[in-house]
């Protein structure tokens, strides 16, 4: 802390004042600048990249400082709060003139990362959420506003970090509220991969002229997260919310629930590596025509509905857009006139709404009779809800018409904003000033008329400003009643003055200034009226959006051949020619290899085998892209479809970022797959792609096969396993709702053909080797693993393939080698398909001195074997089956 005291009374004031925004840069108004000091200042030159000087103020040493023009202070603060920081904007609150001492000075916003409102520092695609964490005993209270648009909402969350976390990486948010309850511990993984802030707040209480918004909530949990977010808005806003909508619940349990990692892994809204949108569903399906359409799109892709009726609705319009192209196409040509009307309310509200913003508004506007129109051509009755809020709003609309220019500038506060003919001072003011002569001339005619003076004459001078003259002789020609008034004679002659002179000149000197204040006024006075309309406005622009979306689907649909899903309840997938939309968009040229998914209702697993690189994963990946489609209410890429309404997807695929304890890839693997057996229903579906590779080759395999057996007995959801363990395939033997497919590869001249086809039956042999040929190993190493494949094939007893196989036989020799079991390096993040054929090449390599040493090996292990013996693999979850593997070979591992 610094001793104030041996500062100047103004530092003084600036350290009070840095004391309660610890964590923000306190731009101090200074005259024409804001000045930075001290750590700030060092730091904002650094970011900023403008000098660093110092300044005298009392102490010996010179206080570092930096600073930037007031004018252009904007720029500067965007590049701050992009870079995740936090802004205290702090302003001279009195007149300088009239300041005794130190002129008083106050933060008047707080601007951060969740807060900016500054079109330039908004994605228009995108929401930007700042959302507030209520820890409880049994949950987490989440509260989530976008304050740009004025959208709020609030869920419960189960009380696990992993699935919180998800849902903060889901939305996207910038800036987190918390209060002391809650441990910042989690969040700094999150923080330090995504430039997330923390904030506090200890008010949870709603502040009582935002309790409205809460009125159809019941829930205390989400009224005090909601209070802590209004709370803390209000604090750093200082300014009206008056934009902020009637809270909506997220109800988990009324969306199909796909968890972070899945949504990551299925790249819906972004793709894995570059994180960029380009390549994501979102990407695929985004023909939006505004902003707000965009974004809805988003929302939907990151929930998609469980409810029949919702999901047909939206179908039903898809499929008349579909069908009526001509409506279509002018939609869109009329949606191309609507602006971003959620953001424009929301700049209305705050009160930095310029000209253009209410033009915007008024063209956006202007469409809704055109749009009502043309959606009641469809003749749909279920969708009577929604035009009924495309409110009529022509009152605004004509008023905007009317007052405002049709190219007005960007300042409101130097004129050039309201329309000739809106407002008769104004028409006056103008007058005056472009016609002010004249004007004096028609009065000098009108008084020559009046007194029949010939001579008299309108002058002007400094002093005087505007007045009569007339000569002594014909001073007598001058009527009682005409007003005038004597202000000054002359030899030859009087000069005066009248009211209406008077009045005039008043105009016509302060004409410009007054029209300038007079538009502003007017210009203020028409965003009012406006401001008064947001509800109206905001759900006007929820319906553009809505049926910005289906066209969008509906575009999307007709040019990629798209067909319309049916959905049932009864487990039933029968996919038809299925393509994964944006493997097969991106493949241009390149023919996609369709496949059919056929699963009939009591057929719960399908075991897919096959080389690597063949499309196991794609297929999959196309299943759970093609239920989300159809859940949104789009449109899928195949010939026919029929799919259930899934209630939660989960995926197994690839590497996993984990972002919140740090865990190893294969930790996460089995804690992802933890989640996915305690969650999954048998409405679920299930997509594990090569699970148990990350870890040693047997303990993988007996936990995939527990893991199948686990779904298989217990869960019943549809679930799709892709493997190498080729062992596995037998599984079918035993499992009634179990089915091999594999993906059909040729081999011709001793190269490995992809036909990336599905085919009944589990695939006749590992392509592994080919594969690592295919991505240019070493031909010297690819040599070796041929030979040592076939010592491999020719003494398959080695490689004794299911656990369960090997422990009933009691073959023990698998696990009587001497040598440690192969133990791959877990995989990390990458392109999944080569690492793991790296892997397959690696393992196939180490397995070989195996078989050469087993024969005459006394087995130290003895009690171990027996132990596994004793094992009912039946009677244990995955769970288990893992721990007691984990805690076997802490045995083993003690004896080495
Ligand atoms: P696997 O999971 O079997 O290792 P992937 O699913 O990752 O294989 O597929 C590898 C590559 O093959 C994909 O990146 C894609 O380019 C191509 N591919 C997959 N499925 C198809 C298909 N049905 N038609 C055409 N190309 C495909």
């Amino acid at each position: 802390m610094r001793d104030k005291s041996k500062y100047t009374p103004m530092m003084q004031q600036y350290l009070t004042i840095k004391e309660n925004y610890q964590d923000a840069f306190v731009f101090f108004r200074l005259g024409d600048f804001y000045e930075l000091f001290f750590e700030d200042a060092q730091l904002a030159a650094k970011e900023l990249e403008i000098a660093l000087t110092g300044r005298e103020a009392g102490a010996e040493e010179r206080v570092p400082m930096c600073g930037v023009p007031h004018h252009s202070a904007e720029n500067y603060i965007n590049r701050l709060i992009e870079r995740g920081y936090k802004v205290a904007v702090c302003e001279q609150v009195e007149d300088p003139a009239s300041a005794k001492g130190v002129v008083r000075r106050e933060v008047v916003r707080l601007l951060t990362p969740g807060t900016v409102m500054n079109q330039t520092a908004l994605n228009e695609k995108e929401n930007n959420f700042i959302l507030s964490i209520v820890a409880f005993e049994d949950a987490y209270a989440v509260a989530y506003s976008d304050l740009s648009t004025g959208e709020n909402y609030a869920m419960r969350l189960p009380k696990e970090n992993q699935v919180l976390i998800g849902e903060l990486i889901s939305l996207g948010c910038k800036e987190i509220v918390i209060g002391s309850e809650i441990e910042t511990a989690m969040f700094d993984n999150l923080r330090a991969l995504r430039q997330i802030v923390l904030s506090y707040e200890e008010e949870c209480l709603i502040p009582i002229e935002y309790q409205l918004l809460v009125d159809e909530i019941n829930d205390d949990y989400l009224k005090q997260a909601f209070g802590r977010l209004v709370s803390y808005l209000v604090r750093t806003q200082k300014s009206a919310l008056g934009h902020l909508q009637p809270i909506s619940l997220t109800k988990n349990e009324d969306y199909l629930s796909i968890d972070y990692n899945s949504r990551r892994n299925l790249e819906l809204t972004e793709t894995i590596r570059s994180k960029s949108r380009q390549g994501s569903l979102l990407w695929l399906l985004d023909k939006t025509k505004t902003a707000m359409g965009s974004r809805l799109l988003k929302q939907w892709i990151e929930r998609p509905s469980i409810s029949e009726p919702l999901i047909n609705e939206r179908l039903d319009v898809v499929q008349a857009f579909m069908n009526d192209f001509m409506i279509k196409e002018e939609l869109k040509r009329h949606l191309d006139e609507v602006y971003d009307l959620e953001r424009l309310a929301g700049r209305i509200a705050f009160g930095n709404a310029n000209a253009r913003d209410l033009l915007q508004l008024h063209s956006s506007l202007n469409q809704i009779p055109h749009i009502k129109a043309l959606l009641n051509q469809l003749a749909m009755p279920s969708i009577d809800h929604q035009l009924n809020k495309l409110v009529d709003c022509s009152h605004i609309t004509s008023i905007l018409e009317k007052a405002i220019v049709e190219n007005p500038p960007i300042n409101i506060k130097e004129g050039g904003i309201i329309k000739d003919g809106y407002h008769e001072t104004l028409d006056e003011y103008r007058y005056i000033v472009t016609h002010g002569k004249e004007w004096i001339l028609a009065l000098e005619a009108a008084e020559r008329e009046k007194t029949g003076i010939r001579s008299l004459k309108i002058k002007y001078n400094k002093v005087f400003g505007y007045y009569i003259e007339i000569s002594k002789a014909n001073l007598h020609l001058i009527p009682d009643d005409a007003g005038y008034e004597r202000k000054q004679t002359l030899v030859n002659a009087e000069r005066f003055i009248t009211e209406e002179l008077k009045e005039k000149e008043n105009l016509i000197l302060n004409a410009e200034e007054k029209s300038i204040q007079l538009e502003y006024e007017l210009f203020t006075e028409l965003r009012q009226m406006v401001k008064n309309e947001i509800p109206k406005i905001q759900q006007i622009a929820k319906v553009m959006a809505y049926f910005d979306v289906l066209q969008s689907f509906a575009t999307v649909s007709e040019e990629h051949r798209y067909v319309r899903p049916m959905l049932n309840h009864h487990h039933v997938i029968e996919i038809k020619d299925g393509r994964h939309p944006v493997v097969e968009k991106v493949l241009k040229g390149t023919q996609y290899v369709e496949n059919d998914c056929i699963m009939p209702e009591d057929l719960s697993i399908l075991l897919i085998t096959g080389p690597n690189m063949s499309g196991k994963s794609t297929y999959m990946r196309q299943l759970a892209l093609i239920s989300i489609m159809a859940q949104i209410g789009c449109y899928v890429p195949a010939s026919s479809a029929n799919v259930p309404i899934f209630d939660q997807i989960f995926t197994r695929i690839g590497a996993a970022d984990d972002l919140v304890s740090g865990h190893s890839t294969f930790m996460v693997e089995m804690m992802e797959t933890n989640y996915a057996l305690e969650h999954a229903t048998k409405d679920s579906l299930i997509l594990l792609d090569e699970i148990g590779r990350g870890t040693a080759t047997f303990d993988g395999m007996a936990l995939a096969q527990s893991i199948i057996e686990y779904v298989h007995d217990k869960v019943g959801a549809k679930t799709l396993f892709s493997t190498h363990y080729h062992e596995l395939t037998q599984l079918e033997e035993k499992c009634d709702h179990l089915e091999n497919r594999h993906v059909r590869a040729e081999e011709h001249e001793g190269q490995l053909i992809f036909m990336h086809k599905l085919m009944e039956g589990p695939s006749d042999k590992s392509y592994g080797i080919h594969v690592a040929e295919i991505a240019k190993l070493p031909s010297s190493l690819i040599a070796r693993a041929k030979q040592l494949l076939d010592v491999l094939e020719k003494d398959k007893t080695t490689i004794q393939t299911s656990l369960e196989t090997a422990v009933k036989e009691e073959d023990r020799s698998v696990l009587t080698s001497s040598e440690p079991i192969i133990k791959t390096e877990p995989v990390l993040e990458g392109e999944q398909g080569q690492l793991s054929l790296f892997e397959v090449a690696e393992a196939k390599k180490k397995v070989a001195p195996k078989t050469e040493v087993k024969v005459e090996y006394v087995n130290p292990y003895e009690d171990i074997i027996n132990e596994l013996d004793q094992i009912d693999l039946y009677q244990l979850t995955p769970m288990q089956a893992m721990n007691m593997m984990y805690e076997l070979k802490v045995k083993m591992n003690q004896r080495k």
